[in-house]
Formats: structure tokens, C-alpha cells, sequence
């Protein structure tokens, strides 16, 4: 079997390293930094679990190399504006969205898009950074660096924000996970939540991912975000990698997404992930360990080893049983061991398995 490296060193590279363990493949997740020459490259397969790199020696090899699973890729996803371009040309649709070059724009914009919008950075934002909510009175607090290198979207109002996550193998096959339910704050995710029953939007959601998996002919685990507005699905961001949106995979399915993703990479079999019940992921951010979460026997705590900082993703619990009441009463026995900021996203979370 071929070992697999992994492009960054964070909880994702971690996760995957872990799920190889399982499979008795050797997952190694690597800096970009590292010299190339003391890589074992005609042995092994390359992914990335990060989506902007430095350019290094490793980087500039990696890019035009073909155990680099989806290296043409990368360019075209990582750049909010050819992603967005690439689904507008497929005809599917995103947020009304423009590119952002110049501070004589902002007329138009206004008068187009509305009061309020949102700046995003077109490569390098992520858990709500390089993003800003921008009205008509306050345009002067944007970064200066921000024109050229951005784009913005119309504010959508959504029902509910969902990801579809799926995987698709070197025969051109496809298979995906239910539809997860998000909720963010600050642009950061928080909690998400899959619920056993059939999402009315399955299936189209599932037959966009596929369309733009097979265009891209993109291997392994892909994200897709989306917002529902009036039973419609607008695409807000792919993610050509695992996501933090899937991590509920590792207790309630029978192939966690870190596993299917190596399993694709790898020319592995690929058959439907089993789900074997709802689940509740909650994000642990920038708060430390506390062992007593695991009092209650439904909560699986995954916590990565990282320096806790503000705002930093530390750590996540699944909380997982085939009896949506056993979760909720679950959920509610963290809410004293948590900060009052998880308040919101587990009542949110209850509401949802009610
Ligand atoms: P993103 O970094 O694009 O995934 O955005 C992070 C979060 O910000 C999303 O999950 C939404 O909660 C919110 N958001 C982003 N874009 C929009 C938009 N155009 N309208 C409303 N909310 C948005």
C-alpha cells in the first residue's frame, strides 16, 4: 500500500493520520516547509488538508506533480472567484456576488446589492477571518489591501445553512453523507447536527456535488456548503478536502469522512457510508479540556493537542445515539461544563432533534 502525505499539520491532518492507523496505512501529515528530497514521492500519494500554501520547494514540486491527488485543482477551488465563475458556468447557483477592485465600485454595489454586504477575501480566509460586513456608512473601515484581492456578496437570508459532504473515487463514482445542518457565529462554525430522515433537498443537493466533482474530475472528499433560501440551495463555498462540517462521521457512520476520503485516494473500495444514527457535533473553541464532559456515555471527545488560544478550534465532541431525546439530554449535561457562548448553538442543536 502506498503511504499518503498530507499537505499541513493541523486537527485535519491529524484525523486522517489517525483513520490510516485503522487501516494500517501510514498517514504522514507534513509542513510546507519541509524539503522535499526526504520524501519517499514515488511511493506515496499526496492530498492537503490545507487550502493556501507558501510557495516553497515542496509546494512549487507539488503543484505540477502527479501524485499530488487534484494539484490542478487546487488553483481553481481555493480562489472564491474561479470557484464561483467554475458554478455560474455550470449553471449552478451561488450568492450574488462581484468582484471587489476598487473603492469606485461601492455606488454600484450599494444600489445593487443592498445596504449592508459581506467582503470576503478571494484566497487565505477562513473561521470568519478575512471577511467584513460593510454598509454604505462604514466602507472607510475595509483594509486598502482588500481591493483587487476580494470579492463581495449580497447578505442572503436563509432558513438554514447545510454541507452536503461526498467522495468521489478514480471509476467516477460518487457516494455522500446526509445533508448536515450548520450553525455559525462570527462567520466560525459551532455545532452541527444530521438527523436520520431523508432531507427533501438530498438529492438535488447530492446531484450538484457530483456535477461539479465530475467536471473538476476531483478525487477524494469534497465539501459543499450551502444556504437554504425558499427551498432553493445557493452554494456559499466548496471545500476541496475533509471538513470540519463532517467531523460528526467519526462516531455515527460506519466510514468516517477522514477514512473514505484515504479509501478514495488510495483506489479503495468506496461503497455508501452507512449512517447508523443522529449526531451533534460541537466545536470546542479556544477553551481548555475539561475530562468531566465525558461523564455522559453518548459524548466522544476528539481533542487535538493544539495550544489553546481565543478563538482557536481546540477540539470537537460528537455527541451520537440512535434516540434523538438521549442526545438532547446529553447536550443539556454539557451546558454547565461550557461557557455561556455555547448556549445558543445547543439550544439550536435541541431544536433541530426535536
Ligand atoms: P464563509 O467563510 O463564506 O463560509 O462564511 C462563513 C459564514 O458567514 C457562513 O457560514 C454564513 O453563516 C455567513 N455568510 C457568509 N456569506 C454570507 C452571505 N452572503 N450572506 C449571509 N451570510 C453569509
Amino acid at each position: 500500500m502506498k503511504l499518503v502525505y498530507v499537505l499541513g499539520n493541523g486537527q485535519l491532518g491529524r484525523m486522517l493520520r489517525q483513520a490510516g492507523e485503522q487501516l494500517g496505512v501510514m498517514v504522514y501529515p507534513i509542513e510546507p516547509n519541509m524539503d522535499p528530497k526526504k520524501l519517499l514521492i514515488s511511493q506515496c500519494v499526496m492530498t492537503s488538508e490545507i487550502e493556501k500554501w507558501p510557495k516553497t520547494a515542496l509546494t512549487n514540486m507539488l503543484s505540477k506533480h502527479h501524485a499530488f491527488i487534484n494539484h490542478k485543482i487546487y488553483p481553481i477551488l481555493t480562489d472564491r472567484l474561479t470557484q464561483k465563475q467554475l458554478l455560474n458556468q455550470l449553471g449552478i447557483r451561488t450568492t450574488t456576488w462581484q468582484l471587489l477592485s476598487s473603492p469606485a465600485q461601492w455606488k454600484q454595489i450599494f444600489s445593487s446589492f443592498g445596504n449592508i454586504v459581506i467582503v470576503k477575501y478571494r484566497t487565505g480566509g477562513y473561521n470568519g477571518k478575512g471577511q467584513w460586513r460593510i454598509c454604505s456608512d462604514i466602507k472607510h473601515i475595509l483594509p486598502n489591501i482588500c481591493y483587487g484581492r476580494s470579492i463581495v456578496e449580497k447578505i442572503v437570508h436563509f432558513s438554514n445553512e447545510i454541507s452536503l459532504i461526498g467522495a468521489r473515487g478514480y471509476d467516477g463514482r460518487t457516494v455522500f453523507y446526509p445533508l448536515t445542518y450548520n450553525f455559525h457565529q462570527n462567520g466560525i462554525l459551532r455545532v452541527s447536527a444530521v438527523l436520520p430522515d431523508h432531507h427533501i433537498q438530498q438529492k438535488k443537493a447530492e446531484k450538484m456535488l457530483s456535477m461539479i466533482m465530475h467536471e473538476l474530475n476531483y478525487i477524494g472528499v469534497m465539501a459543499m456548503e450551502c444556504f437554504i433560501v425558499s427551498e432553493d440551495l445557493l452554494i456559499n463555498e466548496l471545500a476541496p478536502r475533509v471538513h470540519n462540517s463532517g467531523h460528526w462521521t467519526q462516531n455515527a457512520a460506519s466510514i468516517s469522512q477522514f477514512e473514505l476520503h484515504l479509501r478514495a485516494i488510495l483506489k479503495l473500495p468506496l461503497p455508501a457510508p452507512v449512517i447508523h444514527m443522529p449526531a451533534v457535533m460541537l466545536n470546542l473553541i479556544g477553551i481548555h479540556a475539561n475530562m468531566k464532559w465525558l461523564s455522559d456515555p453518548h459524548v466522544c471527545l476528539h481533542w487535538y493537542d493544539k495550544k489553546v488560544y481565543d478563538g482557536r478550534k481546540v477540539g470537537h465532541l460528537n455527541v451520537v445515539d440512535v434516540n434523538k431525546i438521549a442526545i438532547s439530554k446529553a447536550l443539556h449535561t454539557l451546558i454547565p461544563l461550557l461557557p455561556s457562548e455555547y448556549m445558543r448553538g445547543i439550544t439550536w442543536a435541541q431544536e433541530k432533534l426535536d
